[in-house]
C-alpha cells in the first residue's frame, strides 16, 4: 500500500481536516490543526506530503520519526500539530484496512465506555448555577469552567473573590458529588494563582487546568504543592520530552495532552504511559472536532490511567457546525449519561461526510481568538 495523495480542508468554526489517500482505496482523517493558525499548520502538511507521497501508510512508527526527526528542527505547536494530524489519518488507514478500531491495534481496551464532560459558561454565579444544573440533567457527572477573566500579574483580592463566587455558584448548584473542573487558562500569574488555587480549596475542584502559564511550570511546586485537590496542565506541550520534565518535577496529578498538537496517537500514547510511569491520570485536550475526539477516545481506551475526556459538543463557537455536524453518523459519538461507549468501527471509529466538509471549506474560516488588555492597556492572556 502507499499514499499517493493529502487533501485538507479549513472548516468553520476552526478546524482543518485531512484526508490521506492510498493506491488501495483506502483513505484515512485527521485534524493537523492549531486553534488560530489553521493556515500555517496547512501548510506544514503540504511541506510533510513531499515526504509521504510514496511511502507505505502502514509504517506509522517509521513515518512518524522521519516527520519528527528528519527536518533537523522539531517540535512546537506548527510542526507537533501536522505531524499530529498526518498520524491520526495513518491510524484510521490501518485500522480500516485492517477491519479493526485503533484500539484493537494498541493493545485492546482497558474499558467498555468514557466518561465525558463539558463546558459551562456564564458570568455571574446564578447564571453559572444554571447552566450547571441544566448539564448534570443531562447526565453529565462533572463539568469545566473558566476560572476568572483577564487578570494583572498582581491584581485586586475582588478578582478572587469574584471567581470564587462563580465557583461557589456552580457548587451550590449541584451540590458536592458532581466534579467542577476550573480553567485558569494561562490567565493567571504566580502572584495571584498562589492566592486563588489556595482560595478555590474549600470547594473541592475536580482539578484546576494551566494555574500559570507552561513556561511558568517551575513555580507550580511551591504554589501548588500541598493543595488538596489535583493540578492538571499539559495542552501547550508537545511532545514526550516536554511531559518527561513536567512528571520528573512531580508538579502535576493530571496530564492533559491533545492529541491534535502532541503529534498524535503515536506520541500521545507515549505521554500516557510515561504519566502512568508517576501514576499520573490522563485527560486528553479536545475543545476541536470530531476526528480530534474520536483520536482521543481510542487513546482513552486503553489507557488505565485515563480517567475523564474533554469534548466541545454546544460550545458557543461551535454553533451552525458542531461536533457532531461533519458526521455521516453521530451515532459513535453520542454522549449518553455522560459517557461514550467503545468505539467499535474500524479505524479511528468515525465516517466523515466528505460532501459537508467540501461545501463547509468554501465558507472557510479565519477563526482567531479574542485579544485582551487590562485597564493599563497592557496585553492580557487570553
Ligand atoms: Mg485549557
Amino acid at each position: 500500500m502507499k499514499i499517493t495523495k493529502l487533501t485538507t480542508w479549513s472548516v468553520p468554526p476552526r478546524w482543518l481536516f485531512l484526508k490521506v489517500e492510498t493506491d488501495a482505496g483506502i483513505s484515512g482523517w485527521g485534524e493537523p490543526v492549531i486553534e488560530g493558525r489553521a493556515a500555517t499548520v496547512e501548510t506544514a502538511v503540504h511541506e510533510f506530503a513531499d515526504i509521504l507521497v510514496g511511502r507505505d501508510p502502514r509504517r506509522i512508527e517509521d513515518i512518524w520519526q522521519t516527520l519528527y526527526r528528519g527536518g533537523f528542527y522539531r517540535g512546537g505547536p506548527i510542526l507537533m500539530s501536522a505531524i499530529a494530524g498526518i498520524d491520526q489519518a495513518l491510524w484510521d488507514i490501518k485500522g480500516k484496512a485492517l477491519g479493526v478500531p485503533v484500539h484493537e491495534l494498541l493493545g485492546g481496551a482497558v474499558r467498555d465506555r468514557m466518561r465525558m464532560y463539558c463546558w459551562i459558561g456564564g458570568d455571574r454565579p446564578d447564571e453559572i448555577g444554571h447552566h450547571a444544573r441544566e448539564v448534570v440533567a443531562q447526565g453529565f457527572s462533572a463539568f469545566k469552567m473558566n476560572g476568572t477573566a483577564e487578570m494583572a500579574i498582581v491584581d485586586s483580592h475582588a478578582k478572587i473573590d469574584a471567581a470564587i463566587a462563580r465557583v461557589g455558584g456552580a457548587r451550590a448548584a449541584v451540590g458536592r458529588d458532581i466534579g467542577i473542573a476550573i480553567d485558569f487558562h494561562g490567565r493567571v500569574h504566580r502572584p495571584m494563582a498562589k492566592v486563588l488555587l489556595r482560595e478555590l480549596e474549600p470547594f473541592h475542584p475536580l482539578f484546576v487546568e494551566e494555574p500559570v502559564l507552561p513556561e511558568h511550570l517551575p513555580c507550580l511546586a511551591q504554589i501548588a504543592g500541598d493543595l488538596g485537590y489535583p493540578i492538571a496542565t499539559g495542552e501547550r506541550l508537545h511532545t514526550r520530552f516536554e511531559f518527561r520534565d513536567l512528571l520528573k518535577a512531580g508538579m502535576v496529578d493530571i496530564v492533559q495532552p491533545d492529541i491534535s498538537h502532541c503529534g498524535g496517537i503515536t506520541e500521545a500514547r507515549k505521554i500516557a504511559i510515561l504519566a502512568e510511569a508517576h501514576d499520573v491520570a490522563l485527560a486528553p485536550h479536545s475543545p476541536l472536532g470530531p476526528l480530534t475526539l474520536a483520536a482521543s477516545l481510542q487513546l482513552d481506551f486503553v489507557s488505565h490511567n485515563a480517567f475523564i475526556q474533554e469534548q466541545s459538543m454546544g460550545i458557543h463557537y461551535n454553533q451552525g457546525n458542531d461536533v457532531l455536524d461533519y458526521l455521516v453518523d453521530p451515532a459513535p459519538l453520542t454522549i449518553t449519561n455522560g459517557y461514550i461507549p467503545l468505539l467499535d468501527r474500524p479505524g479511528l471509529g468515525v465516517e466523515i461526510d466528505e460532501d459537508k466538509v467540501r461545501a463547509a471549506a468554501r465558507q472557510g474560516h479565519r477563526w482567531r481568538n479574542p485579544l485582551w488588555r487590562h485597564e493599563d492597556g497592557s496585553v492580557a492572556e487570553w
